[in-house]
C-alpha cells in the first residue's frame, strides 16, 4: 500500500469516527467504491454529489442489474428527460428488485417514451399563465417563481419535463431582474413560490440574492423553497445554507417525497438542520402506480414524515405529462387512500389530495363526501369509521 492510500484510509477511519453523517451505512460504501479514490469527504460534499451524478448506462449497470426496458429507456429519454442521479439517491436502489420504489423514481424505463392522447407537453398550462419568463402568475396573491432548470436528481414523472434537465439554459441574473420587476409592480402579490428545476442546487449566493430581493418587496409577506433536495442530495443542506435561509425568516419549504424508503438517517439530519433553524416544513408527494398508490405505504410515509417535523401537504394525482401512463392511477386509487387516512390517523398526518387541473386551474381538491345530505338547516354526515350523525345550523 503506498503513502496516499494509508493517509486516506486513516482519514476515513477518523472521520467514521467523529462525524456522524459522514459515517457511510453499508449501501452508501457499496456504491462509493466504484468511484474511483472517493473518500466519505467527498461523499458528504454535494457538489461532488452533483459531479458525480450517474448520466449513463456505464456506471449503472456495474451498481445494479438493469431490466430490458430499463436499457432502452436510458437509451432513448435522452431527448426528452436526461437521466441523473447522485450516487447517494442510487445508493438507495435495490440492485435486484426492478420494482424498487426508488429506482422506478430515477432510471428511464422505455414506456416512457410511448405516449397517450390525454398527455400533454404542459399538463397545467404554466407557460400559458407566464406573464414573464420564470413566473407563472395563476393565484390572485402568490406566484411561482422558476428559478433554474437544474435538479439533482430528475424524476421519471416530472411535471416539468419540458424544461428541466441538463443542458438547457440556466436563467440568467438578467431574466431574473424582469421577474422581479413584476413583482414589485403587482402589489396584490404576497407570497413568492420559489421553484425549478430545484432551486438548491443553486450556490447560497445565487440563492441569497433571489431571496433578498424577494424580501426587500414590502408587500412580500415570505417566500418559500420547493425543493427535492432534501431528499436526494440531503449533503446539500449545509449549516452555511441553513444560517443564510435564518436571516430571511420567515421562509417556509415544500419538500417534495416519494416513499418512506427516502427517509433515511442522513435525510433525517438535513431536516433537522432545517427544522431546527425555524424553516417549516411540508411535503408534497405525487401519486404513482406501484410506488405508493395504497394507503399502508402512504400511511407509512406519512407517519415518518412527521417524525422528522415534515408537516403532510399535498398529495398530488399525477400530472398527464408525455409518457406517464405507466405512472397514472385513477383518480378513485388516491380518494380510497385518503379515506383510509383521515380519522384513521393523525390529523397532521393528513395531507390535501388535489389535481392540478390540465388546462390551468390550479389545484383542486378532491375526496369523499362526508355530508350524506342537507335540507334546510339539517345535514347528515358520515364520519371516518361509517357512523351517521346530524348538526343543525343556527335557526
Ligand atoms: C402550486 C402552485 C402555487 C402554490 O399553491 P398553494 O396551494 O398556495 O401551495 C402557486 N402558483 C402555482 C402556479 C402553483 O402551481
Ligand atoms: S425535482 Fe421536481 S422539477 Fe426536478 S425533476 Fe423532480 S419533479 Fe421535476
Amino acid at each position: 500500500m503506498n503513502s496516499i492510500e494509508t493517509v486516506r484510509k486513516e482519514i476515513k477511519a477518523a472521520v467514521t469516527e467523529v462525524h456522524p453523517p459522514v459515517k457511510l451505512t453499508a449501501k452508501e460504501n457499496r456504491v462509493i467504491n466504484f468511484f474511483k479514490d472517493a473518500t466519505p469527504f467527498d461523499w458528504e460534499d454535494w457538489r461532488w454529489q452533483l459531479r458525480y451524478r450517474i448520466t449513463t448506462k456505464d456506471i449503472l449497470e456495474k451498481i445494479i442489474n438493469l431490466t430490458p426496458a430499463e436499457e432502452k429507456g436510458i437509451e432513448g429519454c435522452g431527448n426528452k428527460l436526461t437521466m441523473s442521479i447522485p450516487p447517494y439517491f442510487a445508493s438507495l436502489i435495490d440492485p435486484d428488485n426492478p420494482n424498487c420504489p426508488i429506482r422506478r423514481q430515477c432510471i428511464p424505463q422505455q414506456y416512457e417514451l410511448e405516449t397517450s392522447s390525454e398527455e400533454m407537453v404542459d399538463p397545467c398550462a404554466e407557460e400559458k399563465h407566464s406573464p414573464v419568463h420564470g413566473l407563472v402568475h395563476r393565484y390572485p396573491d402568490r406566484v411561482l417563481f422558476l428559478v433554474n432548470e437544474m435538479c439533482a436528481m430528475y424524476c421519471r414523472y416530472c411535471t416539468r419535463s419540458r424544461m428541466v434537465g441538463d443542458g438547457h439554459r440556466t436563467l440568467s441574473t438578467h431574466t431574473y431582474e424582469a421577474a422581479f420587476e413584476y413583482i414589485r409592480a403587482h402589489k396584490e402579490i404576497r407570497d413568492v413560490l420559489i421553484s425549478g428545476g430545484d432551486p438548491l442546487t443553486l450556490s447560497d449566493r445565487v440563492l441569497e440574492h433571489i431571496i433578498k430581493t424577494l424580501k426587500s418587496i414590502p408587500h412580500v409577506e415570505f417566500v418559500r423553497i420547493g425543493t427535492r433536495i432534501p431528499v436526494t442530495l440531503p449533503q446539500r443542506i449545509t449549516f452555511d445554507l441553513v444560517n443564510m435561509l435564518k436571516k430571511y425568516s420567515p421562509i417556509w419549504m415544500s419538500i417534495h417525497f416519494t416513499h418512506p424508503k427516502e427517509i433515511t438517517k442522513r435525510v433525517k439530519f438535513a431536516c433537522d438542520l432545517l427544522a431546527d433553524s425555524g424553516i417549516p416544513l411540508g411535503s408534497q408527494t405525487v401519486l404513482l402506480k406501484g410506488l405508493n398508490d395504497n394507503a399502508a405505504t402512504m400511511k407509512k410515509l406519512m407517519h415518518e414524515l412527521l417524525k422528522i417535523r415534515v408537516r403532510p401537504y399535498y398529495i398530488y394525482q399525477c400530472d398527464p405529462i408525455l409518457g406517464s401512463k405507466h405512472f397514472r392511477t385513477p383518480v378513485s386509487v388516491g380518494i380510497e387512500i385518503m379515506e383510509k387516512l383521515r380519522g384513521h390517523t393523525t390529523g397532521y398526518a393528513v395531507p390535501t389530495l388535489v389535481i392540478d387541473a390540465p388546462g390551468g386551474g390550479g389545484k383542486i381538491p378532491i375526496g369523499s363526501q362526508y355530508i350524506i345530505s342537507h335540507e334546510e338547516n339539517r345535514y347528515t354526515l358520515r364520519n371516518y369509521a361509517g357512523g351517521q350523525f346530524v348538526y343543525h345550523d343556527p335557526v
